[in-house]
């Protein structure tokens, strides 16, 4: 009461100074204060610090102070609280701060209107035109904010997911810009009075086929519903929340960071203002507070914000307007009123402030704020990240920063001592295989390759340790119809490893589950088949020189030629002989050039032979002179070409490109691997070409292979069955199968890359590793090793020359054949004779055939003699001589045989 009755003496006195000084209210007052009182039921004292530290920072620019007084009070306890109100009246306070508890602050709000004192208060209100002094964005601007953000993700049906009645507000704001035509919004209530357990509600969401969902609440019940939609099972990939409480940013967010569920949402200041910094000091100053842990985060809440804007905004209203608020008593009595509340409210909010506050720009429209923007932020794994900002009245658009993404924030970003799993296919050479020792080999021991070597640099350069697992032949693909994955790719997605190494190809399809590296190698679809071989040579292949014309016409000349001799010679008088040079007047004369001389003659010409017939006469000599030259060219022709024609081939394959595969030309089939991106370019490309081939590998499964490995095989087997295959693989596989080899160009040009988990964190770090590898030529080594050397050498440069190559027995064999039948024909021709010799002989002698045949071919066999009786004294002829024939007849005997003998 002595209180009172002092302060009511301090008041009535500043009144009297005042009208002394008269003129400048402001300066009639400086030296004076102004009480400002809280009323907080916040259990942190983070209000009441906050409230003191906007005080003190106002007042160094204020003439007339403020004071503040602050009451705690328990929450909900509307009875203590009002007489804590009551308390401040009495000592003449200018303004009040209300508490959280919304029918605690409802219930002050009402005793402050009544009295004309100012009541400020920092929640959403839940009026639609609320009383009092709010700063924080009305549930109007806050529906107006979300509608542009659901705008922009372009959603087609969502779920809005309210806590309590009162948050129907925005709901009914959003109803309202949608209008008639809008989303399908279903409306679910996730109610705290459930025990805190929001539990069904998120199995029904997780059960519908809803899986974007915009969030309002408190802030405690919004935090709460994340948490437990992460332990249902819907925070994940699929699913995309709006968040439309502005304390986003004070949520421990770190658990949700990696989940990948799409978490948007908005606030009105961001951590590294300069107002906030500075609170934040204070407070770990005076609390103890430590940092937040996430980047994006500060646990600087809407509440202690807008009572620190709401301080500034008192301390600007009192710059330009003179208060000096009374002591009231909490009676009833009308005129118990503070003299200037109102005036000195609605002032409040008459002012326009930019700057000095946390929550950006102040004006009001009416009771309600406007002018403000809210940054919408994204949840990323670096932490809040802000991408975009909105502004009532303005088009809002996402604005990502490139670098919105930055994995490396996380624990350093450092691979140290990390251990992933990494899938390699051990069926794939060279890229991974098993270990070929005597020695039972375990872990990652087990196996060798190129991939293997070069997980094992990275490892080296990182400082992250791996284990191998074969993940089979099936590397994966993602099939949007039904959202599902196979293979590898199922499990880097479905978490169980962390990379796969082999050769794996970048594909936008696979780019849509998982992430990849940077290429470490390139290639492209390419054609493997085997070599063309060389055609067996034909048994008269030394024949080939010359066409069968230029032999028949040769034939021809041959047989002309040996007449003209005929003719010309008998034609020719010098070519007529005396057949007896010793008798000088001969009776008759003796041409050389007889028929069968004549062929002679042109035979020993033409194979360069030459005979012991030499032409005489001028013609004879002409044409034989034209003839030899005839023969030296035919020769000469013969003998280049033959060398060319027996040694030099060029084989050639039925299949020159892919055109000649898609028209199965020479009926060669052809296949690719089952499940891989060789076999995806055909059913996904729209070139005719391959469109064609597609039909033919989905009418012939028995021709697409589950390994490369089996299509080499079936290749090598050469069953006329062409492998589709990359080009990578191909140069592998035709190093060491010297019959295969690369069929035409390149059908198209890839990557192989590492497969990692989406948004992997280190990956960054992964594809610097492996650029400096690249750059240091480590990539070039590896690939040299596995690729020429390790099992390579296997064909030698020879076998790869078209050039000439040795002649062997097939090329000639021929004119091995000629030889055989001239020299069987020549044996027949003999022994014809023979005969005929035999059976003249001993028709001449009068013995029987076989005696005389018995006789002559005992002297025939009678090797080591090179001599022949005419006739023998025990011989079947003497014998049979004595007893009939005449000497006559054996004379004619001698000399009717001696030619034949000879
Ligand atoms: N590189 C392919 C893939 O990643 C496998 C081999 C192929 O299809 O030719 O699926």
């Amino acid at each position: 009461m002595h209180f009172c009755w002092i302060s009511l003496i301090i008041l009535s006195l500043n009144k009297v100074q005042a009208q002394f000084y008269g003129g400048n209210a402001y300066e009639a007052f400086s030296g004076q204060s102004i009480r400002l009182g809280l009323i907080t039921d916040d259990a942190t004292d983070r209000i009441r610090q906050t409230f003191e530290h906007a005080i003190s920072v106002v007042n160094n620019e204020l003439g007339v102070p403020l004071v503040g007084e602050s009451e705690q009070v328990d929450y909900g306890n509307s009875i203590q609280a009002f007489s804590q109100l009551c308390r401040l009246m009495q000592s003449g306070v200018g303004a009040v701060f209300g508490p959280a508890a919304r029918h605690t602050a409802s219930h002050l709000l009402n005793a402050c209107d009544s009295k004309d004192i100012p009541f400020i208060y920092p929640h959403l209100s839940w009026g639609s035109n609320p009383d009092g002094f709010n700063l924080h964005p009305s549930p109007e601007d806050i529906a107006n904010a979300l509608y542009d953000i659901v705008n922009q993700f372009e959603w087609s049906r969502f779920i809005f997911c309210y806590e309590s009645a009162e948050y129907l507000n925005i709901l009914d704001h959003l109803m309202t810009r949608y209008g008639t035509k809008g989303p399908v919004i279903k409306v679910m209530r996730y109610d705290l009075n459930l025990n805190g357990n929001y539990k069904s509600v998120l199995r029904r969401i997780r059960k519908s086929e809803d899986s974007r969902i915009v969030v309002v609440g408190s802030t405690g019940g919004v935090a709460e519903l994340l948490r437990q939609a992460q332990q249902v099972g819907i925070m994940n990939e699929d699913y995309t929340y709006i968040i439309g409480n502005l304390n986003l940013h004070t949520f421990d967010l770190e658990e949700y960071k990696y989940s990948e569920a799409n978490i948007t949402g908005i606030r009105m200041f961001s951590p590294d203002q300069e107002e906030v910094r500075d609170l934040m000091e204070k407070l770990h100053q005076e609390l103890g507070e430590s940092e937040p842990v996430n980047s994006g985060s500060t646990f600087i809440t809407m509440d202690m914000a807008l009572t620190y804007d709401a301080v500034r905004v008192i301390a600007e209203t009192t710059k330009h307007l003179p208060y000096q608020p009374q002591m009231l008593n909490c009676s009833e009595r009308h005129d118990n009123v503070q003299p200037d509340g109102s005036t000195f409210r609605n002032y409040m909010r008459s002012l326009e402030i930019k700057e000095k506050t946390i929550t950006g720009r102040i004006y009001f429209e009416g009771n309600k704020r406007k002018g403000f923007t809210f940054d919408v932020i994204e949840l990323q794994t670096s932490g809040l990240v802000k991408v975009g900002t909105w502004e009532e009245g303005m088009d809002f658009e996402f604005q990502r920063p490139p670098q919105a993404v930055n994995f490396n924030d996380i624990d350093d970003g450092s691979l140290v001592n990390k251990t992933f799993v990494v899938l390699i296919s051990v069926a794939t050479m060279p890229y991974a295989s098993l270990v070929e020792s005597i020695d039972t080999l375990i872990g990652n021991n087990q196996y060798q390759g190129y991939g293997v070597d070069l997980i094992k640099e990275l490892a080296d350069k990182l400082g992250f340790n791996f284990t191998f697992r074969d993940g089979g032949n099936d590397y994966g693909s993602f099939n949007k119809s039904t959202n599902s994955t196979s293979g590898m790719l199922k499990e880097i997605v479905e978490g169980r490893a962390d990379l796969a190494i082999t050769d794996l190809t970048i594909t936008s399809e696979r780019e849509e589950v998982i992430d990849f590296s940077i290429p470490f190698m390139n290639l492209g679809i390419a054609i493997l088949y085997v070599k063309p071989q060389k055609a067996p040579p034909a048994l008269f292949s030394f024949m080939d020189p010359f066409s069968s014309e230029v032999w028949l016409y040769l034939g021809i000349a041959y047989l002309g030629v040996s007449l003209c001799f005929f003719i010309i010679g008998r034609l020719s008088p010098i070519e007529w002989d005396n057949p007896y040079p010793c008798i000088e007047e001969p009776e008759e004369l003796e041409n050389q050039f007889t028929i069968n001389n004549s062929l002679w003659f042109t035979t020993g010409a033409l194979l360069q032979q030459g005979s012991e017939i030499a032409p005489k006469a001028l013609s004879t000599r002409t044409i034989s002179a034209i003839w030899w030259f005839f023969t030296l060219i035919m020769v000469s022709s013969y003998t280049a070409n033959l060398a060319a024609f027996l040694t030099i081939e060029n084989p050639t394959s039925p299949i020159n490109s892919v055109k000649d595969l898609a028209d199965n030309k020479d009926d060669v089939q052809y296949g690719a691997k089952r499940t891989g991106s060789t076999r995806n370019f055909f059913s996904t490309s729209e070139e005719p070409i391959y469109i064609k081939m597609n039909e033919y590998l989905n009418a012939h499964p028995e021709m697409l292979m589950e390994n490369n490995q089996q299509g080499v095989d079936k290749v090598k087997a050469g069953t006329k069955y062409a492998f589709l295959m990359e080009s990578t693989s191909i140069e592998f596989n035709t190093v060491r199968e010297c019959n295969l080899t690369k069929v035409g160009d390149p059908l198209d040009e890839k990557g192989y890359g590492i497969a990692m988990v989406k948004n992997w964190p280190y990956r960054d770090k992964f594809n610097k590793a492996l650029l400096e590898l690249q750059e240091q030529g480590v990539l070039a080594r590896l690939k040299n090793k596995w690729w020429n050397e390790v099992g390579a050498g296997v064909c030698s440069a020879k076998s790869d020359n078209n050039g000439p190559s040795e002649l062997g027995v097939d090329n000639l064999s021929g004119i091995y054949v000629v030889l055989i039948i001239g020299s069987i024909i020549s044996m027949i021709i003999s022994i014809l004779c023979w005969c005929f010799f035999v059976y003249k002989k001993a028709k001449n002698y009068a013995v029987p055939f076989c005696d005389a045949l018995a006789e002559e071919f005992k002297i025939v066999i009678r090797f080591s003699e090179n001599e022949r009786p005419l006739k023998s004294a025990q011989s079947i002829y003497s014998r049979s001589r004595n007893s009939s024939q005449s000497i006559e007849s054996l004379k004619t005997d001698s000399e009717e045989n001696m030619p034949v003998e000879d």
